[in-house]
C-alpha cells in the first residue's frame, strides 16, 4: 500500500489519480457530461475536467466519492482553483496580475 502510494507520488496534484479514480471519472464524465457551472447559466459546454470540491489534500477519503465531484470546463476550473488559492492566501504574483487584469477575484460563499 505505502509502496504503491510512494510510487505514484509525484507533486501534489499528481498524487493519488490512480487506476481507480480514472474508472470513478469516467463513471462521473459519462454521468454529467457537461460542465456543472455552465449548465447553471444554461450553457451547454462539454466537462474538460472532473473537479475534486473537496480536494485530494484536505478528504483524501473522498478521492472516489461521487458526491465530492463536479464536471467543470477548463474556464470555471481555473476559476474555482484560483478562487481557492485567494481564500488561502493568494501568491502575491496572482494578486498583482488580478489588479493587471483590473478585476478581483471574490471568492464565493459556496466554493469547495
Ligand atoms: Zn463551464
Ligand atoms: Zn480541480
Amino acid at each position: 500500500m505505502q509502496e504503491r502510494y510512494d510510487a505514484s507520488r509525484g507533486n501534489s496534484n499528481e498524487r493519488g489519480y490512480d487506476a481507480d479514480w480514472q474508472k470513478v471519472r469516467a463513471v462521473k464524465a459519462a454521468q454529467d457530461p457537461l460542465c456543472e457551472t455552465c449548465a447553471r447559466l444554461g450553457i451547454d459546454k462539454a466537462l474538460d475536467v472532473v473537479h475534486h470540491i473537496k480536494s485530494i489534500e484536505e478528504r483524501p477519503d473522498l478521492r472516489l466519492d461521487m458526491d465530492n465531484l463536479q464536471s467543470l470546463c477548463t474556464e470555471h476550473h481555473e476559476k474555482i482553483h484560483k478562487a481557492e488559492r485567494w481564500r488561502r492566501g493568494a501568491p502575491d504574483d496572482l494578486i498583482v496580475f488580478a489588479r493587471i487584469a483590473g478585476r478581483f477575484i471574490i471568492p464565493r460563499a459556496r466554493i469547495g
